[in-house]
């Protein structure tokens, strides 16, 4: 069952997030169809981002994660709402690339060098945006990068998808423990070197660690208290209305060049890959 914590440190110098997301990014598989690298890039996408959301103040702010490269897979883009309802596509789905010699899957080589874009839109006219280049583009240590160069705060960030024998995901997981401005440097440098020795999140989590026994253990030298639990899902916000109101907004021009050449109008959702079909009389109506 995927969840997700919300925690802080007793003397509320750290806060930190969990989340257990197999079975969100097992549902993105299944609607791209992805190949394990980028099964495990895009759960790494998604985990973060479901996490991230739930940082997020009100009901119908969004933060979107765009990733932007020059490797095979391209890019990807999430998004999650403070529900953590998050969605997600890779802009290549079928990318193939040897193991790293670790026996790890490639993903810094599928995404290659570029950029970590985050947006956060709260309903204002103007959104929120912070631009990173790729530090490594693992995903953990470029979300690490962004926190600490575009939102200067110092956070440890781990994400993995495993993905099994059949190409399904087996686990995904991630965290991020953040250090808040009053926290003292002693906490710092202990929860640094902590980090240094712990396994792999998917590594504990196939040991059957449960979220709160992760971060006790992470955190271990101080009180965690759990605040929050938040049940994550693979929900596509898009609809046939909101489709409408986009396609009227491409321009007269554009929807006369459409029912001309198409007698029709298919609009894709990359988030869920449906098509929404909008008919001649459709167009005509709408160019009325
Ligand atoms: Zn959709």
């Amino acid at each position: 069952m995927d969840y997700i914590i919300r925690a802080t440190t007793a003397d509320g110098g750290v806060r930190a997030f969990a989340a257990n997301m197999g079975q969100c990014v097992q549902t993105a598989f299944e609607i791209h169809n992805t190949s394990p690298v980028m099964t495990a890039a895009l759960g790494r996408c998604l985990t973060a981002s479901a996490m991230m959301g739930c940082m997020l103040k009100s009901d119908d702010d969004i933060i979107t994660l765009s990733i932007k490269g020059d490797g095979p897979g391209k890019g990807i883009v999430v998004t999650s709402d403070s529900k953590a309802r998050v969605r997600g596509y890779c802009f290549e789905n079928n990318v193939d690339i040897p193991l790293k010699k670790n026996g790890k899957l490639d993903v810094s080589g599928a995404i290659g060098n570029g950029t970590l874009t985050v947006l956060r839109d709260m309903g204002l006219k103007e959104p929120y945006v912070g631009q990173v280049p790729l530090v490594s583009g693992e995903i953990a240590e470029d979300i690490t990068y962004y926190y600490a160069v575009s939102e200067q705060i110092p956070s440890a960030v781990s994400l993995g998808t495993l993905i099994d024998r059949d190409y399904s995901v087996k686990q995904a997981g991630g965290f991020i423990i953040q250090i808040m401005p009053d926290a003292d440097e002693n906490m710092i440098d202990a929860i640094e070197n902590k980090i240094k020795t712990i396994p792999a999140i998917t590594k504990m989590l196939e040991d059957k660690m449960t979220l709160e026994d992760i971060l006790n253990y992470v955190l271990g030298d101080f009180k965690v208290n759990i605040l929050d639990k938040i049940t994550p899902k693979y929900y596509c916000s898009c609809s046939r209305e909101k489709v409408y109101k986009a396609l009227l907004s491409v321009g007269r021009e554009e929807l006369e060049d459409m029912l001309k050449k198409d007698k029709k109008a298919v609009v894709h959702c990359h988030f869920c890959n449906k098509d929404y079909e909008f008919d001649e009389q459709c167009l005509i109506d709408m160019l009325s």
